[in-house]
């Protein structure tokens, strides 16, 4: 039986490209999309309806899973909603504050709730690489340098934020992120510079360096395009489906298919 899913924020340009997938994937049928603004025009042959239409939806259609990428405040409500309806929650979106994570953690008790801020499996496994890289040259300086398209609100990425993240989870010594730097700026052992470019339609690059003893490690990603995200995503929703309330991450998608 196929996996229904319900695609929020469908006109963005994540949602578009979760909806051309989702239509071509055979496991998958799209029970409704909506979007914030109106749409005249289906996407990928879906008729958009108005965002404000969700809960109606949720509770006429029942989807399996949610698949949402907007932003926090919307994710958040969509979060509720899903929570409410018992219908599993993924979410791509960036940018949640401490009191938004709460609100995914309090929907995560009454529904499978998957939150990651990359779906791409190149970036789980530069992840992994990553920890290892760090764990076998301690004491390495270590910058952190993202690139994306000029539309992307938050800086720096969700992404970024997440291999920060993972390094200080080992480099223990590591307690300030140093957001670029200008002027007379000498740099100390226990920061970890971070670099946000923001520049024409590019989908996304990240790159750890890291450098010390005459040598230089450099782990970098880059998107070709915005779909390696939505396939991901989808991946989520079809294995988020099955499972119990919860909150997951896409490791678990990944180590489990
Ligand atoms: P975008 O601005 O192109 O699209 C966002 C869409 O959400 C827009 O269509 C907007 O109208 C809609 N929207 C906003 N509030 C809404 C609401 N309340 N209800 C319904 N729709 C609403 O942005 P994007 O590039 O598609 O990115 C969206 C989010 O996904 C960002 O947070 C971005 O950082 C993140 N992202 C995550 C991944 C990942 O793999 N996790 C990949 C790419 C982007």
């Amino acid at each position: 039986m196929a996996v229904e899913i319900a695609v929020t924020g469908a006109n963005g340009r994540m949602g578009r490209e979760v909806l051309g997938i989702a239509v071509d994937r055979q496991a998958v049928e799209v029970a409704f999309a909506v979007n914030r603004s109106p749409v005249d025009e289906p996407i990928a042959g879906v008729e958009i309806e108005s965002a404000d239409r969700f809960e109606d939806l949720l509770a006429a259609r029942s989807p399996d899973a949610v698949v949402d990428f907007t932003g926090p405040a919307s994710s958040t409500a969509y979060a509720a909603h899903c929570a409410d309806h018992s219908v599993a929650f993924v979410t791509g979106t960036t940018g949640f504050d401490e009191a938004d994570q709460t609100a995914l953690a309090d929907a995560s008790e009454q529904t499978a709730l998957l939150h990651a801020t990359n779906f791409s499996r190149g970036i789980a496994a530069l992840r992994r690489a990553v920890t290892q890289a760090v764990e076998a040259l301690p004491g390495y300086d270590i910058e952190v340098t993202e690139t994306h398209h000029n539309g992307k609100r938050d800086a720096p990425s969700g992404t970024a934020n997440t291999l920060i993240d993972d390094i200080e989870g080992v480099r223990t010594d590591i307690d300030d992120r140093v957001h670029g730097r200008v002027g007379e700026a000498p740099r100390s052992s226990g920061e970890i510079g971070v670099h946000a470019r923001r520049a024409g339609d590019i989908a996304g690059e990240h790159e750890v360096l890291l450098a010390g003893n005459n040598e230089t490690v450099s782990l970098c990603h880059r998107a070709g395009d915005r779909s390696i995200f939505a396939i991901g995503a989808i991946d989520a929703a079809e294995w988020l489906a099955e499972q119990p309330p919860g909150r997951y991450d896409f490791f678990d998608v990944i180590d489990d298919t």
